[in-house]
């Protein structure tokens, strides 16, 4: 390709027909200095365009079980290595699951996601999760839950009751995956997966980046996750939790900086083009002001915060959705004008005292 110009051209038009852009182009993504950002961010939006439109799907995550887990993943302030200062809970009443999701629901999430520490889930757990999955679907909201180790057996009582998806993140590349966790293999990851897709669950397995890895590390877990076709792709950037073994948010050696992250969105985007791509646990420390912008390679977000840290409020989520240009999506018609109302700010302009003086 002669024209540089012509190299966005030709990831768009890849990724229009759900083709992945090649490793070399990937890796230009995350690395090149002559990458023109906005260029880029054009050409994974125009790929996010013709798949889902404008619309941005939200998603709420609910802690329904929170610590005393006994997996050593280095990132997690729920881990038996961690000394974060977690407040430890066991499983929440189903009845206090389903009030959370009602909330989710009228602040304008589209998916509720539930989240329980653990190696996995008990034959117990399962029976409660499929109680509050019924009734969850049954107020419009979609569901998913993350988990931990799973076997077909019960992902399929979890498919029947009506859950639409399994999260469970590949988190990292097989080679860094040893250093990240050790109570449990990459492979044993991958079976879970496979066990959710045997059952007729959608995939919903994604990525932490600034775990230490190297820029090769975050290209192999982008094509691992188009080789498993995950239909959800959350993009997580570490959240360093004082007490963790894994604290430095750093990627090849170099912290985490609002242009990578958006350059890692769009190279996930472009690798996996169909994927229903989030912007995950992060966006707001490590994207900072560019958080707008990486709703072009993006799809979807949280909001209201992730399992043991603050984030952006449903206010400021929908305001900056509505800002950019962006609509959530719901099932039916149109998001409620209550929510809308309930997200706008009112912005007062006051003269500064000195300036109304001269
Ligand atoms: S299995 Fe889940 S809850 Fe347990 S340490 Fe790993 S990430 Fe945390």
């Amino acid at each position: 390709m002669t024209n540089p110009a012509d190299r966005y051209a030709h990831w768009a038009q890849a990724g229009g027909g759900d083709v992945p852009i090649d490793r070399i182009d990937a890796e230009a993504i995350l690395r090149d200095p002559d990458i023109d950002i906005m260029a880029l961010a054009a050409a994974a939006g125009q790929v996010r365009r013709q798949y889902f439109g404008n619309t941005v799907s939200i998603h709420v995550l609910d802690n329904v079980r929170n610590g005393a887990c006994p997996e050593d993943c280095g990132y997690c302030g729920q881990s038996k290595v961690s000394d974060a200062p977690i407040k430890a809970y066991r499983t929440k009443p189903v009845a206090d699951i389903l009030r959370e999701a009602e909330q989710a629901k009228a602040g304008g999430a589209f998916r509720f996601c539930m989240a329980l520490s653990g190696r996995g889930p008990s034959d117990a757990d399962i029976d409660e999760l499929c109680e509050a999955v019924q009734q969850i679907k049954a107020m419009g909201l979609r569901t998913c839950l993350s988990f931990g180790l799973l076997n077909e057996t019960k992902a399929k009582r979890l498919a029947e009751a009506g859950l639409d998806r399994l999260n469970h993140n590949l988190n990292t590349s097989r080679r860094h995956y040893p250093k990240i966790c050790t109570t449990h293999t990459y492979d044993d990851r991958l079976a879970t997966i496979s066990a959710a897709r045997s059952a007729g669950l959608g995939v919903c397995s994604g990525v932490i980046v600034g775990m230490d890895e190297t820029q090769a590390d975050l290209l192999d877990v982008a094509y691992q996750l188009r080789d498993i076709r995950a239909e959800s792709i959350p993009v997580n950037f570490l959240l360093p939790i004082e007490g963790n073994p894994v604290t430095d948010a750093v990627c090849d050696g170099m912290p985490l900086t609002p242009a990578f992250c958006l350059r890692a969105l769009c190279m996930f985007r472009l690798v996996n083009p169909t994927a229903e791509l989030r912007m995950a646990a992060g966006r707001e420390v490590h994207l900072r002001s560019l958080q707008p912008l990486a709703l072009w390679p993006t799809n979807s977000l949280f909001m209201e915060g992730y399992l043991l840290t603050e984030g952006d409020t449903a206010a400021t989520t929908l305001q900056m959705i509505r800002d950019a240009g962006f609509v959530p999506r719901v099932d039916e018609g149109e998001l409620p004008d209550a929510v809308w109302q309930a997200s706008a700010p009112s912005i007062e302009l006051t003269i500064k005292a000195d300036a109304a003086k001269s």
